[in-house]
Order: C-alpha cells, then sequence, then structure tokens
C-alpha cells in the first residue's frame, strides 16, 4: 500500500483502495491508503508547524527546491507520462506531455519563487515612506480532480511553496497514482518536512476536514461546480481564502469564412482529445449556415478515424473514459440528446476492445437547440453538439447563453468578427482559429461565471491567490 507523507515522515493509512487501470479494469496500478479526519488534521497541524521555517527560508532555497522538483519530473516524463496515462486512461503522449508540463511549470515557479516584488511609495505625508510588500498565507489545501492528475497538483503547489506557504495536497480518489510521485519526488528535491504533506482518500471525508480546519488559511480547488460551490461557501463562512476552478460548456464559432479543414481540426481537438474530459473541451459547436454542412462532413470524416482503445498502445487518439460511472453519465447524456430531440450523427456506443475497459466512441449530435440538456450541461466526456446560427450576431448571443465561462473559441478569417468576439465573449480565456482547449503555463489560466471564483492560477498572477499583500508606513522621525 502506498502510505501517505504527514510532517516529512511516510505514515500508513487505516484503510486502501485499488487503483484501477480504466483501459483494463483487471490492471490494478497499485493500491493507495486512504486517510481519515484525523490524519488529515495531522497534516495539517504538520504544515503549520512546518510553516515558520519554511515562510522564512531563504527565497534561493526554495527555488533550487522547486527547480529540483522541475527537473526530475522533466527527465521522467516518459515513466510518469506512462503511470498517469495508466491510471486516467490519457493516451501515452498526452500522458508524457502533460508529466513534462508539470516539470516546465515548477522550472517556471523556480524564477518566480525570486522575483517576489513590492513597491515603494511616498506618502501624501511628509516624511513618511510607503512599503507595499507580498507575504504567505501559510497552511494552503489544495484539493485537485482526477482529469489532469498531475499538472494540477504541480501548478498549485508549486506556486504555493514558491511564495512561501506550505501545502497539504489531496488528489482526486481516482487518481492518486501522479500525486503521490509528486510527493516522492519533492521529498527526494529536498523539501523540508512538514511543507509539502499528501493526503489520499474520499472528498467527503479529508477533503471536508481539510476545508473546515481553522489552520488552513487558503483552499485552492478544481474540480465539479457542485463541489466547488460547498466547498467556497465553507471557506467564506469561516473566512478563509478560496480559488475555485470548475466546470465549462465552451463553444467555438466557426463562421461561413473559417477555414474549414482547420475548424474542423480544431473541434475535433477540442471536443474529443483527452477523451473530452477537458473543463476546456469544446462541448458546444455553434456553426453558421452557409458553413454549416461542409463543416460537419470534415468533422465526421475525422471521427471516423479517430482511433479509439487502450491508453498505452502505439496509434491510439482517444483512451477511455477514466471509470464505469463516468461512462454511463456520458451515456446518460447521449439518451437525453436523442430525447430532446437532437439528431446523433455518429458514435456515442460502447465499444469492446480486447482488454476490458470503459471505451465510448466519440458522439456528434447536429440539430441541436443551446436550450436542451446537452447544450447547458457539462458532460466531461467525448459528446460534442452542434447548434446551427445565421450569423455572427447570433454565434455570439449563443455562445454567452450559458451559465458558465471558462473559454471561448471562433474560427474566422475576418479581423472584424475575431476583434469582435474577443472583446464580447463572456469567457476568462478566449482561442481564434485554436482550439478552446490547450493553454500556455506561464499566463493566466481561470474563467467567468460558475466556471471561477477567486484570483487566476498560473503565471505570475498567482502571486494574487497564494500571497497577502501588506502596506507598511514608515516614518523615520
Ligand atoms: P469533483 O468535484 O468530483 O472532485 C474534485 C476534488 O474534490 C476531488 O479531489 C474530490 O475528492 C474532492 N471533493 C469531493 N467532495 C468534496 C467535499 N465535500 N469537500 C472537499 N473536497 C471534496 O471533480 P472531478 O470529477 O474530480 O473533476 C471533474 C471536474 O473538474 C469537471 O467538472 C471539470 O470541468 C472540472 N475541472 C475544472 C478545471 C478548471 O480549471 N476550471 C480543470 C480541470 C477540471
Amino acid at each position: 500500500m502506498k502510505p501517505l507523507l504527514i510532517g516529512g515522515a511516510w505514515v500508513d493509512a487505516p484503510a486502501a483502495a485499488p487503483n484501477i487501470n480504466p483501459s483494463d479494469t483487471r490492471d490494478i496500478v497499485d493500491e493507495y491508503g486512504q486517510a481519515d479526519a484525523a490524519l488529515a488534521a495531522d497534516a495539517v497541524a504538520a504544515a503549520a508547524a512546518a510553516f515558520p521555517g519554511w515562510a522564512q527560508a531563504s527565497i534561493q532555497r526554495r527555488s533550487e527546491i522547486l527547480d529540483a522538483a522541475g527537473s526530475e519530473l522533466v527527465a521522467r516524463a516518459g515513466e510518469l507520462g506512462r503511470l498517469l496515462a495508466r491510471e486516467e486512461g490519457k493516451t501515452l503522449p498526452e500522458g508524457v506531455a502533460e508529466a513534462t508540463r508539470a516539470g516546465q511549470i515548477f522550472k517556471f515557479f523556480a524564477g518566480e519563487a525570486l522575483r517576489v516584488y513590492g513597491d515603494a511609495q511616498r506618502s501624501v505625508r511628509p516624511g513618511v515612506e510607503v512599503a507595499v510588500t507580498r507575504e504567505p498565507l501559510g497552511v494552503t489545501a489544495l484539493i485537485t480532480p482526477w482529469n489532469f492528475p498531475l499538472a494540477i497538483p504541480a501548478w498549485k503547489t508549486a506556486a504555493a511553496l514558491a511564495y512561501g506557504n506550505t501545502v497539504v495536497l489531496k488528489p482526486a480518489d481516482l487518481t492518486p497514482g501522479c500525486a503521490w510521485a509528486l510527493a516522492d519526488i519533492l521529498q527526494r528535491a529536498g523539501a523540508p518536512p512538514g511543507v509539502f504533506n499528501l493526503v489520499m482518500g474520499r472528498g467527503a471525508v479529508i477533503g471536508s476536514a481539510l476545508v473546515e480546519d481553522s489552520r488552513v488559511e487558503a483552499v485552492s480547488f478544481t474540480g465539479s461546480t457542485a463541489t466547488g460551490a460547498r466547498i467556497g461557501a465553507a471557506c467564506m463562512a469561516r473566512n478563509a481564502r478560496v480559488q475555485l476552478e470548475m466546470g465549462g460548456k465552451n463553444p467555438l464559432v466557426v463562421l461561413d469564412d473559417a477555414d474549414v479543414e482547420l475548424a474542423a481540426d480544431c473541434a475535433v481537438n477540442g471536443a474529443f482529445y483527452s477523451t473530452g474530459q477537458r473543463c476546456t473541451a469544446s462541448s458546444r459547436l455553434i456553426v453558421t449556415e452557409g458553413i454549416h454542412d461542409r463543416f460537419v462532413a470534415a468533422v465526421a470524416a475525422r471521427l471516423e478515424r479517430l482511433v479509439v482503445g487502450h491508453a498505452l498502445e502505439d496509434g491510439v487518439q482517444i483512451g477511455p473514459v477514466v471509470d464505469g460511472r463516468q461512462l454511463d453519465q456520458d451515456c446518460e447524456y447521449v439518451e437525453i440528446g436523442r430525447k430532446e430531440g437532437a439528431r446523433l450523427l455518429m458514435g456515442g456506443e460502447r465499444l469492446q476492445r480486447s482488454t476490458p475497459g470503459h471505451y465510448l466512441s466519440p458522439a456528434l449530435f447536429v440539430d441541436v437547440d443551446n436550450r436542451m440538456r446537452i447544450a447547458r450541461e457539462e458532460i466531461f466526456g467525448p459528446v460534442a453538439a452542434v447548434i446551427r446560427v445565421r450569423d455572427f450576431e447570433e454565434a455570439l448571443a449563443v455562445a454567452n447563453d450559458t451559465p458558465f465561462g471558462l473559454s471561448a473559441g471562433i474560427c474566422t478569417q475576418s479581423l472584424k468578427f475575431a476583434t469582435a468576439f474577443r472583446e464580447q465573449a463572456k469567457v476568462g480565456m478566449v482561442m481564434v482559429n485554436l482550439p478552446t482547449a490547450g493553454v500556455d503555463p506561464h499566463v493566466p489560466f481561470g474563467g467567468r461565471k460558475a466556471s471561477s471564483f477567486g484570483p487566476r492560477e498560473q503565471g505570475r498572477h498567482a502571486a494574487e491567490f497564494y500571497t497577502a499583500v501588506k502596506t507598511a508606513y514608515v516614518f523615520a522621525g
């Protein structure tokens, strides 16, 4: 059984849970310890005890530890990518890319640890100096989802540590393997005891214990909108800082003047790669009349050729759905779409492969109305809905007619429409002639409306969440 990491020691948990490969459910990656609320409290205590030392540690030391962790992640990207593909079901190239990305994120924040800027100003009062500085917060609880099991723990952890906070990481129940590997790497990189702690187990048990612990100064959460709302309310009730990254129902608008091949590539990549299990997935394809049929035909031709199968097999482009429950949910939405009157052009069927896994053929709905549930609710699977519209104005209105606001894309050759869309899409991230998914690690990530709450993650904007601003007034006398 893989143990928890608390206060620099590997600690056995009272129970264990198997980590099952969704490409082959006979393959158990390993057994992972399941903490209880008392062990979660121990991890918080360890992080609280380690905080004063880490907050005072030389920024050079913090930077070197993050850099060493980044180097190991990059050097072992092949092996870690394989672990990721095995426990989550991303294809091997996607897994290796995510592991490499995780390493690059640590290296970015190794630099940021050395760049915590302040601001010296003159006061309006003669003889008084004003200094604005940033300080670490204290213990941070990081709660992460299964769909980016290495990159999301990396971008929260690296930022928290860079600015001098200590960490208790609670990874998703389905994918503890990558988080465990990250804990092991941080230990080897020289993180002092208690600076980084790992507790695995059920969200309802240990997630809640972390969120409600008064010693936890800040909670950074990525996951579903429903869980985020609960965590947000619990944090606000006790004045803890909270950052929520949640669901999406991201539109990709395709206008008559778009390059149809490029638009179809963007749609297929954005909607179906990573099995559609990305918060930034293009689940609504909003297409103007003049290009509609050509675009649908180009997407359908690509879907015919997509290879769905075991995540570790050569040539596979779409891995399995993460587990049986998610597969049931995806199939349920396919049924809902049919009943609502949308036309299932292709896919949406459970597939048999040579290994027992959770396989689904990519599903494309046409004749979708934006009021249908398949256009409003996050499905989080390889299911996309094509919505036909008259013109740019209607496309923009439909794109914005959603509770979510994470990412939005437009395919067009018109500078005028691209600019208008950039300005008027009510989202945190906007893409022109690119898929709605796929972002850089050194610039802000996040959304608006029901997709996000609190400051942005990643890049130097991460400092907004992981530091407290202090304004000092000094009169020399
Ligand atoms: P989830 O909400 O079920 O779980 C996320 C995490 O919260 C897990 O670690 C879980 O154990 C924990 N948790 C569950 N109940 C809890 C509770 N009561 N208290 C504290 N913690 C609790 O989400 P998921 O199924 O793992 O991930 C899929 C969701 O994540 C999708 O909605 C997707 O859009 C979203 N997501 C968002 C982003 C983003 O940045 N916006 C990125 C990736 C995924």
